[in-house]
């Protein structure tokens, strides 16, 4: 049987590519075969653009047989998130509301996908409006895990981790209000990295929480994270958040890192997001992740953030009182649904309330709701006055925190994926999953989560690294380092201990 291409990591595929052993048409084709063999049960996908992703291999694999100066990752195959715009390919955001909407312009981040020469192989799935933790709450049916079929792949962009994780794209780009890039990475055994706020540009994404939302890579090791971090960040002027300075270099600190040398980096431990809560696996193998950094020459050292215990509170004030406000356009007259009221004059509020009755699911509803209340004229001092309030004193934590050490580190997740259905009528217990990974985006601080492990229960764990804003190499450094401190004792990667998907004929 010859080699299945998709097992590669992407920069091994970029590798093979510039040595001409591989054509792009070739890994492309490899991975739509694998999504059709997989993807029945994986359901990563929500469009599939098979066409559009062999047309630009073909392009690509023409340039550089003319000898063209190609981008480092031309011709790898990678797989987009569904809130994130794309000119002629259908864009949802997992919503009901959307279905069928075809964006007429490219996101920022797409377009330097595009301009690189990365074939798009589909859009994947993904919570509705990027609410939720476990894909469960998209219009379109959830995803499934690929280390075990009967549960969650995390959320909101389960979508993304399952089909890096399944093998069906080497990379894929995710977004990250509240965790929605490192839980899913965290429960499926793949590496997420959510930047530092404001530096990879948000035009073109559809908002949740303006305040919170950034995009950011999704793939199977920290070097084809940074990677792919290096293409699609850097300054924006069409994003007014955008940073406007270059990148620190990423690739290099991944490959620094994996030298194996940490010696004079200073990590802390953030008390607060470690103990009680924590399922007892993901706690024994961040305590062992921990004395391998220890082993690689850092420092560590516990740090407590004492704000951080209400983070999760003011996140869920913060994120419904914008998600209301951006949901707002949704008004079945631009894009997307429209639906007429059943009887009765059809005046444009009753078009606009019939239709955001029947597009939008229960969690969009739910969020709506609770962020228009905590807007409204009476409460906004006590609930999203109070809530920045915290949000400022989180922020404060992060500076303390980053006096003593050079970046904070916890698990990702408190437990390892949960059966689909478990946490469905609990909206609590859901938001719970999220309780490390908010307080980074509530400062705007980069975050990357990085399998450590297995659990008990067979199944894969995620270690957090917290750095400074505009220090993301410093993700990339630890993170890179941990991962082949840890891959030298498993003997091999952490996908390699999944158990085999069935593969449909
Ligand atoms: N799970 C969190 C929420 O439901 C995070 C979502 C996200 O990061 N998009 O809000």
């Amino acid at each position: 049987m010859s080699e299945d291409l998709t097992r590669l990591t992407a920069a091994d595929m970029a590798a093979r590519l510039v040595a001409g052993t591989v054509t792009s048409v070739e890994l492309t084709q490899a991975h739509l075969d694998r999504i059709a063999a997989v993807d029945g049960d994986v359901h990563a996908f929500l469009h599939v653009s098979a066409d559009d992703a062999l047309a630009t291999a073909r392009d690509i694999d023409a340039r550089r047989v003319a000898g063209e100066d190609l981008h480092p990752l031309a011709g790898v195959p990678i797989a987009i998130k569904d809130v994130v715009v794309t000119r002629g390919m259908p864009t949802t955001a997992g919503s009901k509301i959307l279905e069928g909407w075809v964006p007429p312009y490219d996101a920022t981040l797409v377009e330097r996908v595009r301009a690189a020469g990365l074939p798009i192989l589909g859009k994947t799935n993904m919570d509705e409006f990027a609410m939720g933790s476990s894909t469960e709450h998209s219009a379109y049916g959830p995803t499934r895990n690929p280390w075990d079929l009967d549960r969650i792949p995390g959320g909101s962009g389960g979508g993304s981790a399952a089909a890096v994780a399944a093998f069906e794209a080497p990379l894929a780009v995710g977004t990250d209000t509240g965790g929605s890039i490192r839980q899913p990475g965290a429960v499926t055994g793949t590496v997420g990295v959510k930047p530092t706020y404001g530096g990879v540009s948000r035009y073109g994404l559809i908002a949740l929480a303006s305040s919170l939302d950034q995009a950011g890579p999704v793939t199977r090791t920290v070097l084809d994270s940074a990677l792919l971090h290096e293409l699609i960040g850097g300054h924006d002027p069409r994003d007014s958040t955008s940073i406007a300075e270059d990148l620190p270099p990423l690739v290099d600190a991944a490959r620094r890192g994996a030298s194996g040398d940490l010696r004079g980096m200073r990590i802390g431990v953030v008390t607060e997001l470690d103990g009680d809560g924590y399922q007892e696996g993901v706690r024994a193998r961040f305590a062992e992740s921990l004395d391998l950094l220890r082993g690689l020459g850092a420092e560590v050292v516990e740090v407590s953030c004492p704000h951080f215990e209400y983070a999760l509170g003011a996140y869920y004030l913060i994120l419904p009182s914008e998600a209301s406000s951006n949901l707002a356009k949704f008004d079945g007259m631009r894009f997307g649904l429209r639906a007429e009221p059943a009887e009765g004059p059809v005046t444009a509020e009753r078009v606009m309330a019939a239709t955001r009755g029947q597009g939008f699911g229960d969690e969009v509803k739910r969020r709506i709701i609770l962020g228009t209340y905590a807007l409204s004229a009476g409460y906004y001092d006590a609930y999203y006055g109070s809530a920045q309030k915290v949000r400022t004193l989180v922020q404060r934590d992060f500076d303390a925190a980053f006096e003593q050490v050079d970046v904070l580190v916890s698990p990702t997740a408190p437990t390892t994926a949960f059966e689909l259905g478990a946490k469905l009528d609990d909206p609590l217990a859901m938001y719970l999953n999220d309780v490390a990974t908010i307080p980074a985006n509530l400062a705007g601080v980069p975050g990357l989560s990085v399998p450590n492990g297995v659990s008990d229960d067979g199944l894969p764990v995620g270690f957090q690294v917290l750095a400074p804003a505009k220090a993301d190499d410093r993700l990339y450094r630890v993170g890179a380092a941990l991962e082949r401190a840890l891959e030298t004792s498993w003997g091999g990667p952490i996908l390699a201990q999944a158990p085999e998907l069935e593969v449909k004929p």
